[in-house]
């Protein structure tokens, strides 16, 4: 982030003239940065060119998606909504994965009649769904089967979904039943083994731990996958002491992976791609002395970003306006909601705060916007997408008659 004569620049913008235009609070997003960021994913894993699906549950937002499809990404898909948005967008339904634990009838006619690549199922039950819905409609359908590889990310809790004690994908034992029982089915097609270890992960060791438990379970299958579908999870530094995800790492584990067995790398990343890429533009409402708190209360909320209510994460907060002074005080930085756990960090060392100053929370592009809600009947947030020195609305500010 860089300052201009003390004002917050996003690109080549003034963070204080988005407000004029924009009020707020509004979610903003760095063109320069996401290309930055898909570029350097496709360059690290350029040896065996993956065909990688960005995962629309980390942002929904319509003209995001269709700028992420520029860059030949396809979909990684949870729901029945979320394929319908990746549709809208124009991404190629052969680029489209959909994955998650509790697919409906009604979801898998739907993926069937679009014919997207792959559904990736999570448990024996959807496989025999998916083939009645295909007998059904007389098709063959591709499928893959998600394995729960039982290895710790190593990450938050909240956010794990690779261990045995997680409800995604099916252990070993019911992964090779699994692989019997579509060899004799004529209406799926058994294509791709699905993994995906959590959200946040900043150790490669993790994913070669994992690539290992892959090796040996496609042995005892003796089955050829035309697809490896790795999954995401590659994590973000959201604070300075953060380490780095070593990507040149994974991709030699993939490559040594790839010379054992002849399949094509789907990735399905999120995080990665668009976390660093957004900025939550709030306001102060008041500011309030309780006991030895000062309580900071912005106008942005948890159900604007839910992330450090739902999983005590930290994001850094940045003043629009630099003012080099220090306050002395300990500042909390709180919504206006009706709940304790409505605040977003707190601060020992930041610049003496006035009302109605404004503040930017960073790196909010990844599980932000999606994650919002209308909890306390607040409207949701204006969108904007920077593009050098020009500003373009992708997603106007939700008004209160549509709340009712
Ligand atoms: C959430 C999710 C992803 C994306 O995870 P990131 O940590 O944002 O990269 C990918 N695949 C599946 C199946 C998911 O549920």
């Amino acid at each position: 982030m860089k300052y201009f004569n003390r004002n917050l620049l996003i690109e080549k913008v003034k963070v204080k003239n988005i407000v004029k235009k924009f009020s707020t609070p509004t979610y903003c997003y760095s063109y320069k940065k996401l290309k930055e960021n898909i570029n350097n994913f496709k360059k690290s894993f350029n040896s065996f060119s993956p065909l990688v699906c960005f995962s629309i549950k980390s942002n929904n937002n319509l003209n995001l998606i269709k700028e992420i499809k520029k860059f030949g990404f396809g979909a990684d898909v949870v729901s029945i909504g979320e394929l319908m948005i990746s549709l809208k967008a124009g991404i190629d339904p052969k680029k489209i994965v959909f994955s998650g634990v509790g697919k409906t009838s009604e979801e898998i006619k739907n993926a069937i009649d679009k014919k997207i690549l792959l559904i990736n199922a999570e448990s024996k039950s959807e496989i025999i769904e998916i083939e009645k819905i295909a007998k059904s409609k007389k098709k063959i359908v591709n499928v893959g089967i998600r394995l729960n590889p039982n290895i710790d990310a190593k990450t938050l809790k909240q956010i794990s979904t690779g261990k045995k004690e997680d409800k995604f994908g099916v252990d070993e034992k019911t992964f090779l039943n699994i692989v019997n029982y579509a060899s004799l089915s004529k209406n799926i097609n058994l294509k791709c083994l699905s993994v995906h270890l959590g959200s946040q992960i900043l150790d490669h060791k993790p994913y070669e731990k994992m690539l290992k438990v892959l090796d040996k379970t496609i042995r005892k299958s003796n089955h050829n996958f035309e697809f490896i579908d790795l999954g995401g999870g590659m994590g973000i530094s959201y604070e300075k002491n953060n380490k780095k995800f070593n990507y040149s790492k994974y991709n030699n584990a993939i490559k040594r992976f790839l010379k054992k067995h002849k399949s094509n790398v789907i990735f399905e990343p999120g995080r990665s791609i668009v976390g660093n890429i957004g900025y939550l533009i709030s306001k102060v409402i008041y500011i309030k002395k309780n006991n030895k708190k000062h309580f900071i209360i912005l106008d942005a909320a948890m159900n604007d970003f839910m992330r450090p209510a739902l999983y005590g994460s930290n994001h850094k907060i940045l003043p629009v306006i630099k003012k080099n002074i220090l306050s002395k005080n300990i500042y909390e930085f709180v919504g206006p909601i009706c709940e304790s756990t409505d605040k977003f960090t707190t601060l020992k060392k930041f610049q003496k705060l006035d009302e109605k100053d404004l503040l930017v929370i960073c790196d909010v592009g990844a599980y932000g916007i999606s994650l919002s809600s209308n909890y306390n009947m607040r409207p949701k947030p204006a969108e904007i997408l920077i593009k050098g020195s020009k500003i373009k609305a992708i997603k106007k500010r939700q008004k209160l008659t549509d709340l009712i």
